[in-house]
């Protein structure tokens, strides 16, 4: 049926995947907080989708009645934040948590109104299977969106007219296609049209945004997978036009996706922000014939100027930090003598802080290139030995 705005409640006390008793006990406090000071609140977003599919989320999101300025002085441990959406960090210190509390949206044309309804906030919301509601106390789901049929039939679809929901904001067009890849979610007829005819609008939003979804693409799994898509949609061309030949160019692509794919067996909660954009780059070493053969000294130049020409205005256009630019040309660069084993010149690379990134990078290229686990095995060796 999928109507929005159609009341469904869901109980999940006795469901096997959606795993009540699992979340988190922190943000179960918030929840608790909240209602024991008499107001409504709910788990809501990616919380309740991840549950409701057996998935343990990133994060908690809770939405309450309550304003901002109640539900801070609930919590002596939190702070009011955002510019765009106005909302509530609750700290936990001993864990580093962070638990967002907002308060119900208001519908878009009713701005003064600082807190809406259950209805309001459900409609405001990205996709249906974002937009459910979870009451911990009754273990209820509760559903005006359709999202609940669109998770069983593994579907993304907008709340509401997809066309209005992109023009709104674009970079919506990139988290559905994200959520496909995570979640190998189709999407739904409209919301894929809207997506076709509205790609180009990605272009316009906020590039300190872009950054943000640039590395929710690298930590999140399937990014081989979600830049097909954006590939497929011209999307990657329009945000990486400095190395959209990744996945244009024939001899690069199928490079480039495996290299990606790689990605998912690594656990990437420890990765830095410069070691998953080393990745994303390391198929510019294709451009490097017969790699690992020439002179080394010419190998780096040439690496340098391909770097200067693609990664350099890539990492201006996303304002990368410094520190990522630098790295990013440092674990490339160690590529070259990694190529070149252990038993030459190269053991300078021992001796590098970011040894153990550059050799886990190096493995992935082995992989890639079918070379096998010998040769970094042997780095690895030489490693062991002289931290003696
Ligand atoms: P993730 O697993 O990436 O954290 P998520 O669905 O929790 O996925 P968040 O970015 O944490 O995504 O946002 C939390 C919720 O806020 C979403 O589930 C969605 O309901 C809503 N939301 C976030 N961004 C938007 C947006 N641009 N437009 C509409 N709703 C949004
Ligand atoms: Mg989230």
């Amino acid at each position: 049926m999928n109507e929005t705005g159609v009341l469904r409640t869901v109980d999940v006390s006795s469901s096997d995947k959606f795993q009540a008793d699992c979340f988190d006990s922190d943000s179960l406090g918030v929840v608790e907080r909240i209602q024991d000071h008499g107001f409504s609140a709910y788990f809501v977003g990616g919380c309740v989708r991840d549950h409701y599919l057996g998935k343990s989320p990133n994060d908690y999101d809770v939405v309450s009645n309550a304003t901002l300025r109640q539900i801070r002085r609930m919590f002596r441990n939190s702070r009011i934040i955002g510019r765009r959406h106005r909302l509530i960090h609750v700290y936990f210190g001993h864990s580093k948590k962070v638990v967002e509390v907002s308060s119900f949206l208001s519908p878009p044309e009713d701005e003064t109104e600082s807190v809406g309804t259950e209805e309001s906030d459900a409609c405001r919301r990205d996709f249906s299977i974002n937009g459910l509601f979870y009451d911990p106390s009754s273990q209820r789901v509760i559903d005006r969106v359709g999202g609940v049929e669109d998770l069983d039939s593994r579907l993304i679809r907008s709340i509401g007219d997809p066309w209005d929901k992109f023009e709104e904001d674009p970079v919506r067009i990139i988290r559905g296609i994200r959520y496909a890849s995570i979640l190998g979610f189709d999407f739904e007829e409209n919301t894929w049209d809207a997506m076709e005819g509205m790609w180009e609008s990605v272009g316009l939003a906020n590039k300190r945004r872009m950054q943000e979804e640039l590395f929710k693409f690298l930590y999140a799994p399937r990014t081989d997978v979600s830049f097909e898509t954006l590939d497929e949609l011209g999307i990657f061309e329009l945000l990486f036009p400095q190395v959209s030949f990744l996945l244009s160019d024939p001899r690069f692509r199928a490079i480039t996706l495996r290299t990606l794919s790689l990605m998912d067996k690594l656990s990437v909660e420890e990765l830095s922000q410069g070691f998953v954009l080393a990745v994303f780059m390391l198929p510019l070493l294709e451009s490097i014939e017969d790699i690992g053969e020439g002179s080394l000294a010419s190998e780096r130049n040439h690496l340098r100027d391909i770097l200067y020409d693609t990664f350099a205005p890539l990492s201006r256009t996303y304002s990368l930090s410094r520190k990522s630019r630098f790295k990013v040309r440092l674990l490339l660069d160690m590529q070259l003598g990694f190529l070149r084993g252990p038993d030459g010149k190269q053991k300078r690379i021992l001796r590098i802080d970011e040894f153990a990134e550059g050799l886990q990078l190096f493995s992935m290229y082995c992989q890639v290139h079918g070379l096998g686990s010998e040769m970094p095995k042997r780095w690895a060796d030489l490693y062991r030995e002289s931290c003696f």
